[in-house]
């Protein structure tokens, strides 16, 4: 809750999103857990508040009331995550914008500190704000607030081991997750997703890809799975259900050999398999998914790299993505950037998580599968660099592997160059027609079922503060005019629209029905025939419009006439009294 009548600290949460640090709803990131673990630790008294919690605060109450809320705060420490806010279906990380009215309205004696790599990226920017008591932390912000706890002094601070599992754990059951707004309650489960963080670092540490910051963090530092495992039961103990590696540059060098020595260590199975199998083994867990992975420590390493693929498949959820950061196919600028993998290796270790995650789990998704990343804007990128990636991209779907995504981000500023845009559009769109659109029909086939589709928004891909009120949440709109938009909950769901309201915040199973362009349509399953709505019956394939009207008037006229809402006892009776020819592929919809 926003309001709060004592003095406490105000945690505000304002959402990380790197690609291994997920935090925005239904993720509950782990930097802004270990800075509500400080102050677990230090017994301060605090309320956790999400920057969208916050926008609807204002927008009920106005501005005075939130600086009336801000001049009663002991404290405010905040995680700024994501320098340009993109677009995100159900919250939306603080903008700078909001970030500079909180410190305008934050009375002078105020001790703030403001962390995340929005911060630093906005400095970089040349934001610079004066206020005094403000500190922009630009290493750890968890260890830098503890320090002020502790000395009444700002100063950068990094955490030491020690610490990292301490605020870890104290963090796991802090109200950055019981007070979540997505972790719902024991009838209601939300979608709450819980990030962990595995190691930091990359073992490219030496000459990693010039692009990337990981390198400068130096040797990675792994923590135990006996630590990691410890954190997430105690997660459990605080209602988390769903979890997601992350913090991890490539889960299959999780305590590799070789790191100090060699330039691709040696992927080691079994630490990855007790963190894995460890978790598993508490019932409570339930979507578990990972992080990225090194195509080119795959491929030099065959064998344990099989091993370890085999232990995904077995202990994650379906639905798992290995993010492969191929960034680019042309050799020119492999070489020019250091990239890590070249297009022979990425399509070895493809072909290996193909051979063993390609077939469908539990929840109707293939069990685990390969996403792959290209940048443009790399040194040494020309014309031809984007043949090169088309070229590659077609050798992989001509072998009949599969891909869950196809990532392409557009580097630029100092150390890139210009990109041609017109070549980069063209590059896009021939990825998105040729690639995407098939691999999306074979990857969701028409007739296929999901299972536990969490419904989200109502007629836009927005979630709004008015989607959590009865009118979108209750019954009642069950069947309404309009689209229902949801996913399944895990890393990188596929978006999914029926033309039809749905109860929000509710779960269901879906039948595909018909694919967008990153996108698909479904309807349920097993309707309930007596129940069914005009809108409901014109989205099953094969029920137009003027036949849902007929059968739905025939309805009508049969519970007028006996008084019984239970007007059939089967929708086969139902279709013939309404002189309407049932088709088998109409029982899957109507139970
Ligand atoms: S392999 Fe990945 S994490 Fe390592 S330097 Fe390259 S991009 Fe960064």
């Amino acid at each position: 809750m926003v309001e709060s009548t004592s003095s406490r600290w105000l945690v505000l949460d304002g959402y990380e999103d790197e690609p291994a640090a997920f935090g925005v709803p239904p993720y509950v990131g782990f930097h802004i857990r270990y800075l509500c673990g400080v102050l677990e630790q230090a017994k301060i008294e605090y309320d956790y508040v999400t920057i969208d919690q916050w926008r609807d605060f204002i927008r009920v109450e106005g501005e005075d009331a939130a600086s009336a809320r801000l001049s009663n705060v002991t404290g405010v420490a905040c995680i700024a995550g994501a320098v340009v806010p993109g677009r995100y279906l159900r919250g939306t990380p603080i903008s700078l914008k909001e970030t500079r009215n909180i410190i305008r309205q934050l009375p002078a004696q105020v001790p703030a500190i403001f962390g995340g790599w929005a911060i630093r990226g906005w400095r970089q920017q040349g934001w610079n704000p004066l206020r005094s008591n403000l500190f922009l932390a630009v290493q750890d912000t968890d260890a830098t607030l503890s320090n002020f706890i502790q000395t009444g002094q700002w100063k950068h601070c990094r955490r030491t081991a020690e610490q990292w599992t301490q605020w870890a754990h104290c963090g796991a059951n802090s109200k950055a997750v019981t007070q979540h707004p997505d972790l719902g309650d024991e009838e209601n489960r939300g979608p709450l997703t819980y990030e962990v963080e595995v190691y930091q670092g990359c073992v490219r540490y030496k000459r990693g890809c010039k692009f990337c910051i990981e390198p400068k963090k130096g040797v990675p530092i792994w923590r135990t799975p006996q630590d990691i495992i410890k954190e997430v039961r105690l997660a459990h103990d605080a209602g988390v259900e769903h979890v997601r590696l992350g913090g991890m540059t490539d889960t299959y060098t999780y305590m590799a050999e070789g790191v100090q020595e060699l330039e691709y260590p040696i992927p080691n199975p079994e630490p990855i398999a007790q963190l894995l199998h460890g978790l598993r083994e508490d019932e409570r867990l339930g979507i578990l998914h990972t992080d990225n992975a090194n195509p080119s420590i795959i491929a030099e390493h065959l064998e344990p790299s099989e091993e370890i693929t085999k232990t995904l498949v077995e202990t994650l959820s379906d639905g798992a993505v290995l993010s492969f950061g191929l960034e680019s196919a042309d050799p020119e600028v492999h070489q020019a950037n250091w990239l890590n993998c070249n297009a022979a290796q990425l399509k070895s270790a493809i072909r290996l998580i193909n051979k063993y995650g390609r077939q469908h789990g539990e929840r109707g998704l293939p069990k685990l599968l390969p996403g792959l990343n290209f940048i443009a804007g790399l040194n040494g990128e020309s014309s031809a660099t984007y043949e090169m990636n088309l070229d590659l991209l077609h050798e992989i779907r001509n072998e009949g592997l599969l891909l869950r995504r196809i990532n392409i981000r557009q580097v630029e500023g100092e150390g890139f160059q210009e990109i041609d845009s017109e070549l980069f559009s063209k590059f896009k769109n021939t990825v998105r027609n040729t690639i995407d659109g098939p691999l999306l029909e074979e990857l969701f086939p028409m007739g296929g079922k999901l299972c536990e589709v969490h419904w989200e928004t109502h007629d836009g891909r927005t979630r709004l503060a008015a989607h959590q009120t009865e009118s979108h949440t209750g019954e009642s709109c069950r069947g309404n005019a309009g689209i229902t938009f949801g996913r399944q909950i895990g890393a990188y769901p596929i978006l999914i629209g029926v033309e039809y309201h749905i109860p929000l915040e509710t779960q269901s199973d879906i039948i595909i029905t018909g694919h967008g362009a990153r996108s698909i349509t479904g309807v349920e399953i097993n309707l309930d025939h007596n129940r069914v709505s005009q809108k409901q019956l014109e989205a099953i394939p094969g029920i137009g419009e003027k036949t849902a009207w007929k059968l739905i008037s025939q309805r009508a006229k049969k519970i007028r006439k006996s008084g019984d809402s239970n007007a059939y006892d089967t929708p086969q009776q139902w279709f013939k009294a309404s002189n309407i020819d049932w088709n088998s592929n109409f029982s899957v919809f109507l139970g």
